[in-house]
């Protein structure tokens, strides 16, 4: 009993019927065997078609030897019996762009001696890994500019099954595995390579073809594409990123760096100044607070957001002029005493934390928290009593 490859007859075969041959159940469910499949099993580094069979899904595919068997669990029917499937024809055909386009862009690259090492299918992109260390921007612009030249030059790509003799006469971009009988994908007149995934019949089909990153990886360079419709899906995001920055920022793309550049300079221009104003105002600020304060000691609520402001100011007030210092900003709260003084900050923390719900600590002289429930007059008062 085998499995006829449908997708080796007709690469664009969406849905098709087949003849269950054979049902073995493990674990994972039913497996069927079934007597011809649109279902590629995966290999060569791309991964397995998914679909359904009978409208229920296909959870994996597995090869052994002829036979293809699909997982497909909650399967009722049995040996004999007729059944429907159906793949994911635009991931299918994803695959076939991206799978069609790595053979483009590795023949591409043979033209700057960069032989490819590895590839990756992804599900959005592709990486291509090659024997060089590095390789400048503009070759790399012009290996791209290629490739998406040969693509509009729709040039046809053929299968050729070969045994080992009749190999020898196809000039094999790599040395192709040890089989009796080879399959060869030819891009006419360009490149010829063993594989058995799929691929579309005309390089036009692969669409588009761009270079998106690049990275260093054990002294070899990856190269990171987007190929055929997530090429496309990779532009829409890009241009509905963009459109919003071009409101934003009121340029066009090609001034985006520039425009970002200017701000930047712009803000840590704004942010110098606001460090001398702010200094300068909160140096006036603690000189006047204590000057100006009733009691023995500075009381100050600041607006909330400005705990770094209150922090800074008790500080100040204590360091420059010697005075116990309550400062708060929302939650925040900061009780700090001169280091001279008898005063315990922590022990003020201690009798009196749960009448406001402070939450906090630290040395005697400095202690900062969590106020939740301040009564900014009763804290004063209590502060009053306790100073005396
Ligand atoms: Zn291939």
């Amino acid at each position: 009993m085998e499995t006829a490859l449908l997708y080796y007859q007709d690469v664009y075969l969406r849905e098709s019927s087949a003849k269950i041959l054979d049902i073995k159940t493990d674990t994972q469910g039913p497996w069927l065997l079934p007597d011809q499949t649109i279902f590629y099993p995966g290999g060569g580094g791309q991964p397995a078609d998914s679909g359904t069979i009978n409208g229920k899904t296909v959870e994996s595919i597995r090869k052994e030897e002829k036979q293809i068997w699909h997982l497909v669990p909650g399967f009722q029917d049995k040996a004999g019996d007729s059944i429907h499937m159906k793949i994911d024809w635009q991931r299918r055909f994803y695959m076939m762009q991206q799978h069609s386009g790595q053979h483009l862009i590795s023949n591409v690259a043979m033209d700057y001696k960069f032989n490819t090492v590895s590839v990756h299918f992804g599900e959005d992109h592709t990486l291509i890994e090659f024997d060089t260390a590095q390789a400048e921007a503009r070759i790399l612009t012009e290996l791209e500019e290629k490739v998406n030249t040969l693509i509009r030059d729709h040039l046809p790509l053929h299968i050729h099954w070969a045994d080992r003799e009749a190999a020898k006469k196809f000039p094999l971009r790599r040395p192709a595995g040890d089989w009796e009988l080879l399959r060869i994908l030819e891009i006419e007149g360009r490149d010829y390579s063993a594989c058995g995934g799929t691929h579309v019949s005309n390089t036009a089909e692969i669409g588009l073809v761009k270079i998106i990153g690049t990275e260093k990886i054990r002294g070899h360079l990856r190269i990171q594409f987007v190929i055929g419709q997530k090429a496309y899906a990779y532009f829409s995001t890009l241009h509905q990123g963009a459109s919003a920055l071009r409101q934003a920022l009121q340029t066009e793309p090609q001034h985006f760096a520039e425009r970002a550049a200017d701000l930047q300079d712009e803000l840590s221009r704004q942010k110098k100044q606001s460090i001398f104003y702010r200094t300068s105002f909160l140096s006036v600020e603690s000189k006047r607070l204590s000057e100006d304060a009733t009691d023995t000691f500075v009381f100050k609520r600041l607006p909330d957001g400005f705990a770094e402001d209150a922090a800074w100011l008790a500080k100040s007030i204590v360091n420059d002029f010697s005075k116990p210092a309550f400062l708060l900003s929302g939650e925040r709260f900061y009780f700090l005493t001169p280091k001279n003084s008898a005063l315990d900050a922590a022990l003020f923390l201690k009798k009196f934390g749960a009448d406001f719900s402070m939450r906090g600590g630290g040395p005697s002289d400095f202690v900062q928290g969590i106020i939740k429930s301040p009564d900014d007059l009763k804290l004063k008062q209590t502060l009053n009593d306790f100073m005396k």
